[in-house]
């Protein structure tokens, strides 16, 4: 797939090339972070703008030769914001991470307060993690989700805000399944004179389909992935509004990056093309539709699930209790069964984060393949028996070829074939 000269020049990565399409083919991807792009998003990011320095804005670029620059950056943040319905968007991120602290610097000086949530509790790395720079540049207070429920409490987030006066405060989160309230939270940083960075890294795709609730217009700052639900290809995001517009700019380049990866720049203005067309919603309501059904499925099937099932894109599993296995062996089990998702902590989890006491499972990307609610219920199944006979062959065999016989069914990237 678009690999001819490689081929010829570098058989080495050719190979790896291929390997890695035919994986993505012939196994079911899972992990919640992920999703198949469109053969144009992928085009536009193997693009030659990958050779051009635009550092700036466009309009106000250091170098020269920047018009068509100009031009994809200008669509990208036109459909940015029509998708989002935000007063300024930042399309220079080369991720998450770099849009989170790119959005913290914009607001923030070293040493002031972040609120937010570790590892255990959903967050992510970018958002104080001490292995992480912001970790080390600003004074990091945690608040969590209810050990027992799995829910993000308001009330106690308050009392810790109350208690923690912070100067932002972090929300938005990498493995919790259902809806956030912007609103309450915005509230609680209002009341203690705090920012709110609301992180939908996970969920951009969703809120630009409005199948999960927009802080934009609500939360100060509002950061993202591209590459994960709205199916934009690789990068980051900030939007804001028009007064943290200049700030933000400024944090992004010079602040955290040097020059933009234009040529992910340009997959982000089709990515987002591609999803202000309707089948783009129709697309997210799906995605929430296969995600209760893989909920129900596993539910039926004997699996806990982290605050009891999904309102978003993925699943909690709950291990403990109903499974004598751990997160990590149940990943390495599904995965030789053409099963991809990963081991992860839930709330209370008692281990570590690397070696926790749960799996998620998102449906992003199967959804892109086109599994529909009656697909993603024999998922459940096969990653049910999985969990229940982790080490039998003759489960494995079969579980094997049911995925088989899933991925036959919904082909993936076949016009490159
Ligand atoms: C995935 C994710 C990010 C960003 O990750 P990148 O890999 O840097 O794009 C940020 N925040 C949350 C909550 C995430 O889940």
């Amino acid at each position: 797939m678009h690999d001819d000269h490689v081929r010829e020049s570098d058989p080495a990565v050719a190979e790896a090339l291929a390997a890695e399409v035919d994986r993505q083919r012939s196994s079911l991807q899972l992990i919640a972070s992920e999703n198949h792009v469109s053969e144009s998003v992928l085009e536009a990011q193997g693009s030659v703008f990958t050779n051009k320095y635009a550092e700036g804005v466009p309009g106000d670029r250091y170098y020269g030769g920047c018009e068509h620059a100009d031009e994809i950056e200008r669509l990208a943040i036109a459909r940015a914001k029509e998708l989002f319905d935000a007063e300024h968007a930042n399309v220079q991120p080369h991720s998450g991470s770099q849009a989170n602290a790119a959005a913290m610097l914009a607001v923030l000086e070293p040493g002031d307060t972040i609120l937010s949530a570790d590892l255990r509790n959903a967050g992510h790395l970018s958002h104080g993690h001490r292995a992480n720079l912001a970790g080390q540049v600003y004074d990091v207070e945690r608040y969590g989700l209810d050990p027992e429920t799995g829910l993000l409490e308001y009330d106690a987030l308050r009392e810790r805000a109350e208690d923690a006066e912070p100067d932002l405060i972090v929300s938005g989160f990498s493995a919790y399944p259902r809806t956030v309230d912007w609103e309450r939270i915005q509230s609680i940083a209002e009341d203690v004179g705090a920012f709110h960075m609301a992180d939908i890294a996970h969920i951009t795709g969703l809120v630009a389909a409005g199948v999960h609730p927009s802080p934009v217009g609500v939360a100060d700052l509002v950061t993202g992935s591209t590459h994960k639900t709205v199916r934009a290809g690789r990068g980051g995001i900030v939007l804001c509004g028009a007064d943290l517009a200049d700030a933000v700019d400024r944090a992004v380049m010079p602040g955290v990056q040097g020059g933009p990866a234009m040529h992910n720049v340009a997959g982000k203005a089709v990515g987002f093309g591609e999803a202000l067309e309707p089948a783009f919603e129709a697309y997210a309501e799906q995605v929430v539709a296969n995600a209760r059904a893989l909920a129900d499925g596993l539910t039926d099937r004997g699996c806990r699930l982290s605050t009891g099932g999904t309102d978003t894109h993925l699943v909690l599993v709950d291990l403990r209790g109903t499974h004598d296995i751990l997160g990590k062996e149940a990943e390495r089990a599904l995965e030789a069964c053409g099963i991809v998702l990963n081991a992860n902590a839930v709330p209370g989890d008692p281990r570590p984060p690397k070696d926790p006491s749960g799996i998620r499972a998102g449906v992003p990307a199967l959804t892109t393949r086109g599994f529909d609610e009656r697909a993603m219920d024999t998922v459940a199944e096969c990653i049910a028996r999985v969990l229940e006979n982790p080490a039998d062959d003759a489960v494995r065999r079969a579980v094997t070829t049911r995925v088989d016989e899933l991925c036959a069914a919904h082909p993936l990237y076949e016009a490159s074939r």
